[in-house]
């Protein structure tokens, strides 16, 4: 009898200290839906497991509830992020708790951007070899197949040397962060000069789908200059409405089956 009671009591407890962890994720974030905390985790795992990101760069996700403010984990490798390590911030980068724990220093990189585009709903920060390889060259990071559709309307670069006093190399604040948005303009990706890129999307799969493509064509693509001969770019006609293709530049990319298989890679681990 005595450990019937014991037994019910632990499940107890174990069931009221997983309802007040729960309970400290949605103060942590705000209110944010459990969907949206979920998505941002996993996505966290699954760019560090399919090699976008490795102990440096970020996703955000904007908030579910307030569009004034964004999701974005604590100074922490991506592939360590977990539901209680998501912090909330407003538009100016600023952590909406004072007590909060450390953030990236690139946070003004998210900021920026959802004030400047209400319609971005995430935000990929990385250093991915291949794309950085078009990040330090005059050869145009340009769509070579279906699922890069959305490089169609063009890649711009950033490059923070024009903002007037800065030094260095990081968006560490609201003035290189706004110049950067200014650089994305109404584009899902922009290159950074010597730096990485950002991705942006209109949920959190999208832009992940979207970093994860572009790291495949920046691959394929310098392949294919390696190889020789002339390299057929997908140009607007190739995704022009009606033109019997399947890739839009704003279409969405292959998500959510491949979402489904990301997070099972990822999670998995
Ligand atoms: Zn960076």
């Amino acid at each position: 009898m005595h450990r019937v009671v014991l037994f019910t009591w632990l499940v107890v407890c174990v069931t009221c200290a997983a309802v007040v962890a729960g309970q400290e994720n949605r103060t942590g974030t705000g209110g944010a839906s459990l969907q949206l905390i979920d998505d941002l985790v996993v996505a966290n795992r699954i760019l560090a497991n399919e090699g976008i990101l490795d102990g440096l760069g970020h996703i955000s996700t904007r908030h579910d509830s307030r569009p004034d403010r964004f999701l974005l984990s604590r100074d922490l490798a991506p592939g360590l992020v977990t539901a209680a390590d998501l912090a909330e911030y407003d538009l100016e980068g600023n952590p909406v708790n004072g007590q909060a724990p450390r953030g990236y220093q690139e946070r003004f990189i998210h900021a920026a951007i959802y004030k400047a585009r209400p319609d971005v709903r995430s935000v990929v920060h990385a250093h991915t070899p291949s794309v950085l390889t078009f990040a330090v060259s005059t050869i145009p990071l340009r769509p070579i197949y279906h699922m890069a559709a959305f490089l169609v309307p063009g890649v711009p670069m950033y490059e923070i040397r024009k903002v007037a006093g800065h030094q260095g190399m990081l968006v560490n604040d609201m003035r290189t962060g706004t110049a950067l948005a200014q650089t994305l303009g109404d584009k899902p990706v922009a290159l950074m000069r010597g730096h990485g890129f950002v991705a942006v999307g209109p949920n959190v799969p999208e832009a992940v789908s979207r970093a994860i493509f572009l790291d495949v064509n920046a691959r394929v693509q310098l392949q294919a200059i390696q190889l020789g001969g002339t390299v057929n770019y997908l140009t607007a006609a190739d995704v022009a409405p009606g033109g019997g293709q399947t890739a839009q530049p704003n279409q969405t990319t292959a998500y959510p089956r491949s979402w489904g298989i990301w997070k099972e890679r990822a999670m998995s681990r």
